[in-house]
């Protein structure tokens, strides 16, 4: 026999429950080579939502030239009127045209994506780390004034492909400057899979002198190196309640030649179920809707528990 769902055995040292930033419709489909069709991925977002995923990102509102797997944003939250709306589905804008666009679609809660580093910023952004925050200042403005929520990610946290380590103190130095723009949430990111317990311990540490509690962090790790899943855990003990995972894994690195990237939100209910911490998803409705979006994207899904459940899928 197989287990579908393990022992629960509850782990006094986790918090009772977390909320799942579900980043799979956006950060996942924006990194597959298959462009899915925007009908897909309205229904990729309702099935997320009926299993149980409260908070989801839905789309990106990047220039179309730069990102076509999410070039269709406007149409997908058109298919999905109300249920793309709201503080619990946002939207990635990376400067004002994308914060006008996404106003235009009625949006209610916005990301802005920043980087820790110089070489990321101009290669993502072109611009330098300040360059990119005067940017984003009258973009979080605008969106605040619109009564939006914000988010701003932070990526390279852990480390950078062309730099190599990332000071600690780098990367609060730039958080703090995000989070004095007036964000909500800071979704710190280890983009290349390369963090590690202690230093995800240290990271937090360097938030809180720059008085970003935890309770307004998110941890957003890809498994690249296999350690996404514990230093979720190192940063759930540390206080962190927002976990940023994408259903079945979808995403693969976009630096490296991994299909492994993005935490798979099966492995974090997996470990959380276990553990007694509440998640609000249904494993099995998670389970047969990543199934589906991976026969859309004839590509099997690299998430260990996927795997281990829907052997038919391999
Ligand atoms: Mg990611």
């Amino acid at each position: 026999m197989s287990m579908r769902t393990p022992q629960v055995e509850p782990d006094p040292t986790l918090p009772p429950e977390i909320t799942i930033y579900e980043v799979g419709a956006r950060d996942g489909l924006q990194n597959e080579k298959t462009v899915v069709p925007a009908d897909v991925k309205a229904e990729f977002i309702r099935r997320l939502a009926a299993a149980g995923l409260v908070t989801i990102e839905t789309t990106s509102f990047v220039n179309p030239q730069w990102v076509p797997q999410l070039a269709d944003a406007a149409e997908v939250l058109t298919l999905l009127g109300d249920e793309g709306r709201g503080p619990r589905r946002p939207v990635l804008v990376p400067n004002e045209r994308g914060l006008d666009r996404a106003l235009e679609a009625g949006v209610g809660a916005v990301a802005i994506f920043g980087s820790a580093t110089e070489t990321f910023a101009r290669k993502n952004l072109n611009r330098t780390v300040d360059e990119s925050i005067d940017m984003f200042a009258p973009v979080v403005e605008r969106a605040r004034e619109a009564g939006l929520w914000v988010r701003a990610y932070i990526s390279m946290c852990f480390g950078d492909p062309w730099e190599g380590p990332v000071p600690v103190e780098q990367v609060a130095r730039v958080a703090e400057r995000l989070m004095e723009l007036g964000c909500d949430q800071l979704s710190i990111g280890d983009t290349i899979g390369v963090a590690t317990s202690g230093h995800v311990t240290r990271l937090l540490e360097a938030l809180g002198h720059k008085q970003i509690g935890v309770e307004r962090i998110g941890v957003h790790f890809h498994d690249t190196y296999g350690q996404a899943l514990s230093n979720t855990l190192v940063a759930l003990r540390h206080g962190v309640t927002v976990v940023d995972s994408s259903a079945g894994g979808l995403g693969g690195c976009p630096y490296a030649e991994s299909a492994t990237g993005n935490l798979a939100t099966e492995d974090l209910v997996w470990a959380m179920t276990g553990a007694g911490v509440r998640t609000g998803v249904d494993l099995e409705s998670l389970l047969s809707t990543s199934a589906w979006m991976a026969a859309q994207l004839g590509r099997p899904s690299p998430s260990a528990v996927v795997r281990a459940l829907t052997p038919a899928a391999d």
